[in-house]
């Protein structure tokens, strides 16, 4: 137990944390080029929030919350996704009052008691984007544009846009009615869970995971033709916008999302590279989410994508990340005077920016010789009273072998030098 994370969740480092790091930067340096700002929540909210959002016929709110009482015995939730925190703040902050659309992003763990498996975990990270204050499909366009041209600038290959509309209120309800109508026929093929949610959900059916259920859903009707004009509009619009932008697509009206907020415009971006768990990335319209938290109506987009399973799409496709330890330069040193410099002249180097690195464990010199190979030095130098005493000491290139003596004092527009060749 004490040596052990807890199930479904994973320390990042090593020599994962470079591709996290860069993917992160490049979401970070997409979202400035589309003017979408970071947003930082708080990683737990009220419970109340997740059950008016996400609905609690869901699974997420039915089965994979964890929520506690705090101390002062409220019900606290840490968070299973971010558009309900997101949208809480938009409406706490007045973000309205701003010149609209707001467009937000954000880079968070996120919390889900799952069945812990390849690219589904308890703890995991989600990038994603919400823009608010607009109906037209231009906004929804523009949200799936981040995602293209995130997926395009990795080079994700196998990956393929699905995009679908479950339409407004009234839509739905024709849908539902026909819906039911359908699973009640078929009914006696359904698992279990899928009885109950044909009757207080029946959308959710569609989004069951068990391969007897399936294979019955492939045939039930589509959302689509239950699209009255105004949304039917609004999706033909979308795919209009889409197809001028250049990004491919196509339609599947067997998207519903997980999520009951969604209203018209859904989709995913699912991969064949990782198994089972292939929806890299998901999102919608949620035009009443904002009036049923307490704001005013407003019209919203986003999308929730999932870093591990992005991660894992790339290394599948990529191959695993090769782990090269770098320094610019190793300080060792000989004697206790040494010692000391040598601490010194590291700290003044990195004060300069260049990397470096000396003895901080007492080694022998070979030992100390040892480790500037495993750190990947690309110089290294070895100090002692003599070098003290003349200012000057062997600068030592590691690949090549060659050294030459250099000036101390001199030791940082040398090196410098050296690096920029
Ligand atoms: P799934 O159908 O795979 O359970 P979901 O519909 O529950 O996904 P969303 O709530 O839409 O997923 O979350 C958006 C994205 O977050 C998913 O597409 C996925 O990439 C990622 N994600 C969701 N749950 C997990 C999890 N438990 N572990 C890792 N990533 C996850
Ligand atoms: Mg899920």
């Amino acid at each position: 137990m004490l040596t052990q994370a807890p199930k479904g969740t994973k320390d990042i480092f090593g020599a994962e944390m470079p591709l996290w790091q860069q993917t992160e930067a490049l979401m970070r340096k997409i979202c400035g080029d589309f003017g979408i700002e970071e947003i930082r929540t708080p990683i737990f909210e009220h419970t109340e929030l997740f059950l008016r959002s996400v609905g609690d016929t869901t699974d997420i709110v039915q089965k994979e919350m964890y929520t506690f009482n705090d101390k002062a015995g409220r019900s606290i939730t840490l968070r299973p996704e971010s558009t309900a925190g997101v949208a809480r703040a938009y409406i706490e902050h007045g973000m309205f009052n701003d010149a609209q659309p707001t467009k937000l992003f954000y880079i968070a763990p996120t919390f889900r008691y799952e069945n812990t498996q390849a690219g589904r975990q308890r703890q995991f990270h989600q990038f994603g984007i919400e823009m608010f204050g607009s109906y037209s499909p231009a906004l929804d366009a523009e949200v799936i544009s981040v995602a293209a041209h995130l997926m395009e600038s990795l080079g994700v290959k196998d990956i393929e846009l699905r995009i679908n509309s479950l339409g407004g209120p009234e839509c739905r309800k024709r849908y539902n009615q026909k819906l039911k109508e359908f699973i009640g026929k078929n009914i006696d093929g359904l698992c279990k869970e899928c009885k109950s949610r044909y009757e207080k959900n029946p959308l959710r059916v569609l989004d069951c995971k068990e391969e007897g259920c399936k294979r019955i859903i492939a045939d039930a009707p589509s959302v689509i033709d239950c699209l009255g004009p105004e949304c039917r509009e609004h999706f033909e619009k979308l795919q209009e916008i889409l197809t001028n932008m250049g990004i491919k697509f196509v339609v599947d009206p067997m998207i519903v999302r997980g999520l009951d907020y969604y209203t018209r415009t859904v989709f995913e971006f699912v991969t064949t590279s990782i198994g089972a768990q292939s929806t890299v990335c998901g999102g919608g319209r949620y035009d009443n989410l904002i009036e049923q938290c307490g704001g005013p109506k407003t019209g919203a987009v986003g999308f929730g994508l999932g870093m591990e399973r992005l991660l894992l799409t790339l290394q599948a496709q990529n191959g695993e990340a090769q782990y090269k330890p770098y320094r610019d330069i190793f300080i060792g040193s000989i004697g206790q005077k040494g010692f000391v410099k040598s601490q010194a002249i590291t700290y003044e180097l990195r004060k300069q920016g260049i990397k470096a690195e000396c003895d901080t464990v007492g080694r022998s010199v070979k030992a100390q010789m040892k480790y500037a190979n495993k750190i990947g030095a690309a110089y290294s130098m070895i100090i002692g009273d003599d070098e003290i005493e003349k200012d000057c000491a062997n600068l030592k290139n590691m690949a090549e072998g060659e050294s030459k003596e250099i000036k101390l004092s001199l030791l940082a527009e040398e090196i410098k030098k050296d690096l920029a060749k």
